[in-house]
């Protein structure tokens, strides 16, 4: 079994180009320490609130972390979320295909029927709690473009 596995072809990132034994492997888009350059100087709390977005995110499915200039994005598909590390929180934005009406959104802008930026702004690990882990997934559902026929 294990010649077939080595047999198999990897599968390409067609964002990074690097190649991985699993399909749609989670990963982080980007050299080494581009990631780590966006938290320099933030909190740790913040890191650690971004990492907890990562874990719960991981439990659903996979994704790629794509550190850009000014914002890490979340991409299965298309990018379904976007944080902004500021020095004591994270900003950021979720995208959902349904309008939820909550204060913890700080902004609502509709771009399409079906792609809805959710703004928010949270500060500890604590607040990606059960409700986020809702909005979360429901944005990974966007990013797969699961809405979309073929
Ligand atoms: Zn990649």
């Amino acid at each position: 079994m294990d010649r077939d596995r080595s047999a198999a072809p990897l599968w390409r990132c067609p964002l990074c180009g690097r190649t991985f034994a699993a399909r749609n492997q989670t990963h982080t888009c980007a050299e080494v320490g581009d990631l780590d350059r966006h938290f320099d100087a933030c909190a740790p709390q913040v890191r650690a609130t971004f990492d907890r977005i990562v874990a719960v995110l991981q439990d659903i499915g996979p994704f790629t972390v794509l550190p850009e200039k000014t914002r890490i994005a979340f991409h299965v598909r298309m990018s379904f979320a976007a944080v902004m590390p500021r020095r004591k929180w994270l900003s950021g934005h979720l995208v959902l295909d349904r309008r939820i009406e909550n204060p913890r959104f700080t902004r609502i802008e509709t771009y399409s029927p079906r792609n809805i930026l959710h703004a928010f702004r949270i500060a500890s690990p604590a607040e990606v709690d059960d409700e986020f882990t809702v909005w979360l997934a429901a944005a990974y559902r966007v990013g797969e473009q699961r809405h979309l026929t073929g």
